[in-house]
């Protein structure tokens, strides 16, 4: 066994340097090789663990050849084609996203929100009928992020050339989202009405994890920021 063991790692040299010990100690206790690598995939992403990881792939194995293939060729277009919208940054696969070039939204009403994943549960609210602006993420200064690393400067772009009357800060209550609020409203409010949204969240609580009555009623009560 031990011999097998050590014919086997020499193997995983030759062929390839292992980057990952997880994978070789994976191959070495009952999977092969291509399949050790399919796991160590879908355990590097968020929210897996490595049950979930061995349980998905050993799904996706299970399944006829092309439902693998469309499910990879949707994966790497995904990649390919989804970039960020140039108004409003949000991922669009066009210049410009379906929010930012409907006509029926409302451009006097400019939401903030730390990212996509934000944006997205606030149109699952289907209340808010404004646009958005999305930061790329909330300033903090332990994680060496500055307010230069998110998307502000296009922001006050906006705000001096579209007809924005408010802009209503729908950031994380934590210690990161607070800093971006105050930041935000003390740097915008020369140029408009600056609100922040009510929560009837615990503090920390993400924003994405809501549900829709919570933000609904958050986005109603929103207050000034004067
Ligand atoms: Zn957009």
């Amino acid at each position: 066994m031990y011999l097998l063991k050590e014919e086997l790692s020499i193997l995983y040299r030759k062929s390839k340097p292992c980057l990952n010990s997880v994978i070789c100690n994976r191959a070495l206790s009952g999977f092969t090789r291509p399949l050790a690598r399919l796991i160590d995939q879908f355990e590097q992403l968020p929210g897996i663990g490595p049950r979930t990881a061995q349980r998905l792939a050993l799904y996706l194995l299970r399944q006829p050849e092309e439902t693998t293939q469309a499910f990879a060729k949707a994966l790497i277009s995904a990649r390919e084609q989804v970039g960020q919208c140039k108004t409003c940054f949000h991922l669009s696969a066009e210049a410009e996203c379906e929010i930012c070039k409907n006509p029926t939204r409302n451009k006097e009403l400019l939401c903030v929100v730390a990212d996509s994943r934000d944006l997205l549960a606030l149109e699952r609210t289907r209340e808010y009928k404004g646009v958005y602006h999305v930061l790329g993420g909330l300033i903090s200064p332990m994680d060496g992020i500055g307010p230069e690393l998110l998307e502000i400067s296009s922001l006050i772009n906006r705000l001096n050339s579209e007809e924005t009357k408010e802009v209503i800060l729908a950031l994380t209550p934590s210690v990161e989202g607070d800093t971006t609020s105050l930041y935000l409203a003390r740097l915008l409010r020369p140029f408009t009405k600056v609100t922040r949204i009510a929560y009837g969240l615990p503090v920390g609580s993400e924003l994405e994890y809501a549900d829709e009555v919570t933000l609904t009623r958050a986005l109603e009560g929103r207050r000034s920021m004067d």
